[in-house]
């Protein structure tokens, strides 16, 4: 397994987590059916009862999935960090931008992966303290500056979690073309303990509202925003040289409007929440597509719109796939290992 973002030449790194089965999936008599089985590959069984029912349908009651790397509960968040995200810091600092995404349905850690625990802080914490320190490290005639937002979309509408009461926030350009989000609060170099309460009072801003299927399903996209300017100290003139921006994305819930019994407002949003992953994954898509001059349609939504300069080009994007290992999670489970599986 490479650490990743080693390798320049990889654009686009797909991992995927299986996270603990819990309790409640215990208590329903779920039984573990995702499994890694090495540094890159995951199994799927199919918990259909009866076997015949399987030979019927002429199809193996196993597939495997292809990742670039495959993390299961014996996995530490420092080790998914490393893996996945830590390798990025080094291209951010030197004016690249990156993009990490957390993907799957409700319930199976994104959150988790991202955000975390004060106890088991997540990729958030994890990749400024380093960003800082490499910052630090770095002596050469450069002036470094760090600064970070932290935003939803949710419907289509952009909101400041860290000053919520700034109400809907658009998206601009720049005179540099530089996609903008208007007015947001932008948080300049602080210690690696205030970020954690910061981003954990936005956490709870985000708009998470109960459905018939979810307790607290994640409507909204969280947008971790950092952006590190170079200015250039020589001849005592502060000129700003390069800009790197890393986004990490804590992705609503993939799971489909239909499975949530979804009615008018709850169905509008599974609407808006499938067509800014469905544009991502259209994005995404061209990405791996060795076929050039593929159209990228990145004005299909907020999220693509926002993520323009930073998916493709010289840009690196992480995707943290996510599923729980239980058998009640069978088809959802499908679902993302189909849609994150590297080996298509
Ligand atoms: P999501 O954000 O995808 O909806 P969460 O991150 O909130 O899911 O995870 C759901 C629950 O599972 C939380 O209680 C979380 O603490 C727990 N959990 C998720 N992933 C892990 C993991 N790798 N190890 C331990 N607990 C986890
Ligand atoms: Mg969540």
């Amino acid at each position: 397994m490479k650490e990743g973002g080693e390798s320049k030449d990889q654009q686009l790194t797909v991992a995927l987590r299986i996270r603990p089965i819990s309790e409640v999936e215990l208590d329903d008599g779920a039984v573990i059916i995702a499994h890694k089985l090495d540094e890159q590959m995951v199994v799927l069984m199919d918990p259909m009862e009866d076997p015949d029912d399987i030979l019927r349908a002429n199809r193996s009651r196993e597939k495997s999935f292809m990742f670039d790397a495959a993390f299961d509960y014996t996995a530490t968040q420092e080790v998914v960090y490393h893996f996945t995200t830590k390798g990025l810091i080094e291209g951010v600092i030197s004016g690249y931008n990156a993009t990490v995404f957390a993907y799957g349905p409700t319930g199976c850690g994104k959150t988790y992966t991202m955000l975390g625990t004060d106890y088991e802080p997540g990729i958030y914490v994890r990749t400024l303290n380093d960003l800082f320190s490499a910052i630090e490290e770095t002596s050469d005639d450069m002036e470094y500056k760090v600064s970070m937002s932290y935003l939803e979309i949710y419907n289509e509408m952009i909101r400041d979690l860290l000053n919520p009461s700034l109400g809907y926030l658009d998206l601009r350009e720049d005179s540099k073309g530089v996609i903008q989000v208007a007015g947001i609060t932008e948080v300049s170099t602080i210690n690696a303990k205030e970020i954690m309460q910061l981003l954990m009072k936005g956490n709870k801003q985000r708009t998470q509202e109960p459905t018939a299927a979810n307790k607290t399903s994640s409507r909204s996209h969280a947008v971790l925003q950092v952006t590190v300017r170079q200015k250039s100290r020589v001849k005592n003139i502060l000129e700003e040289v390069r800009v790197g921006r890393l986004f990490m994305i804590d992705l609503a819930g993939s799971e489909r409007a239909s499975q949530t019994q979804n009615r008018g407002q709850r169905m509008k949003e599974g609407a808006h929440i499938n067509r800014s992953l469905l544009a991502l994954g259209n994005c995404i898509n061209a990405l791996t597509e060795k076929a050039a001059n593929k159209y990228v349609n990145y004005r299909d939504s907020k999220l693509t719109r926002l993520l323009k300069d930073s998916l493709g080009g010289n840009s690196r994007t992480v995707m943290i796939a996510h599923i729980s290992p239980a058998s009640i999670a069978f088809e959802e489970s499908r679902n993302t290992l189909t849609y994150a599986d590297r080996a298509k």
